[in-house]
């Protein structure tokens, strides 16, 4: 059975040239970047190499790039570091976060280290910018804003220097989640307002495992895991070479061809809402599908019946993935916080299709045909 795999949120298949440029780290250049001897020397320029390559990407300083194992690793440091050393007694967030966020934002309110406020999200998924300022007004303390650029479920993107201007008026710290957006849209972080970015290279048709945390110059945080010396006495352990490696060609050829890529994606999408439309009768959308939203992710709602109940299984089981909201919630339909911060209809099947330059509107027309059968 040929799979069509349209989960490309949750991850993307690894690009063969991203694997070319891996492998050699993998057998012969194996050395430990931290050995001063040739074969340390050769991963250590490997490291550096991919570190001034992604600096140059993002328009940022080398030194302010920081490899990390993903974006859970990177957004979990970037928020107990505001909190532990840039001050931070008080967090917003949005109740529609990745888990990486808001379980973090959790723990440190369960520990009394920060005071955590929601930002209400809109109708259509977008935050309440209105709200935003209302809550950042509202607090003496010095604040941490972390909001995520593009939602992983329904796609919807916050306006960065929106919210960044913002934080720079209350004088707060900006983090943002950029994990579904870096690599599919262009950053010039110089004269972005963000204090702090996660990035994750298996989004963009990278290794898993391998992560970015921009840390801007003019913030200072402690070293947030003890031991070696590695990335600049901030991030101790030996380095994970062709993650690394992977991380820099996934983000290079992700850019090179950004233009062409972006706009076959965005008419898969595109073509599929408009056959959803045609051929699924009382089908919705959820988010901003067509506004302000990642060209990657489509998020639908199908009516409720005893057929559609069992819908992923069935897709699944003619090889169509897909998911529910998150790579946690996808296979079972557990309900996806999400969905019901902006949806409350309880007679509504919602599932997320997400896209990869490795889909076709073929495929579209295969999954659309087997969805007739299935509500
Ligand atoms: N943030 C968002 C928005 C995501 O989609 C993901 C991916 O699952 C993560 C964070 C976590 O990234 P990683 O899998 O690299 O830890």
């Amino acid at each position: 059975m040929t799979r069509i795999y349209f989960d490309n949120a949750a991850t993307t298949a690894i690009d063969p040239q991203v694997l070319d440029a891996m492998l050699p780290f993998l057998q012969n250049g194996f050395g430990n970047p931290s050995s001063i001897y040739s074969f340390g020397r050769e991963t250590r320029l490997a490291i550096e190499n991919s570190r001034k390559s992604v600096a140059k990407i993002l328009n940022a300083h080398p030194a302010e790039i920081f490899f990390t194992s993903g974006g859970t690793e990177s957004s979990n440091t970037a928020i107990t570091a505001s909190v532990r050393d840039l001050g931070c007694k008080h967090i917003i967030t949005s109740p529609i976060e990745h888990h990486a966020t808001l379980h973090t934002v959790e723990y440190l309110d369960n520990r009394d280290e920060a005071k955590v406020s929601f930002v209400n999200v809109l109708p259509n998924g977008h935050i309440d910018l209105e709200h935003l300022e209302q809550l950042l007004a509202s607090t003496e303390e010095k604040t941490l804003v972390t909001l995520m650029h593009a939602n992983n479920e329904i796609g919807n993107i916050t306006d960065l220097h929106a919210v960044g201007n913002l934080c720079k008026m209350y004088n707060a710290i900006f983090h943002s989640d950029t994990v579904q957006t870096i690599g599919h849209f262009p950053f010039d972080l110089r004269s972005t307002p963000v204090h702090f970015i996660s990035g994750s290279a298996h989004k963009f048709h990278g290794p898993k495992g391998a992560g970015l945390l921009y840390i801007n110059e003019n913030v200072h945080i402690k070293p947030y895991i003890h031991g070696g010396g590695q990335e600049r006495n901030m991030r101790a352990g030996t380095e994970n070479v062709y993650g690394i490696v992977g991380f820099a060609k996934a983000l290079q050829i992700a850019t090179d061809k950004l233009e062409e890529e972006s706009a076959h994606i965005q008419s898969i999408k595109y073509y599929m809402i408009e056959q959803l439309k045609k051929n699924i009768k009382g089908v919705s959308f959820n988010g901003d599908p067509m506004g302000r939203s990642n060209y990657t992710v489509l998020n639908v709602s199908f009516p409720k019946s005893e057929k559609s109940e069992m819908l992923l299984m069935n897709l699944d089981m003619d090889g169509i993935c897909a998911s529910g909201g998150s790579a946690c919630t996808s296979g079972a339909q557990q309900g996806s916080h999400v969905i019901r911060a902006i949806n409350s209809n309880p007679n509504q099947i919602p599932v997320r299709f997400s896209f990869s330059k490795f889909n076709t509107k073929e495929e579209v027309d295969v999954v659309v045909e087997k969805l007739k059968t299935l509500i």
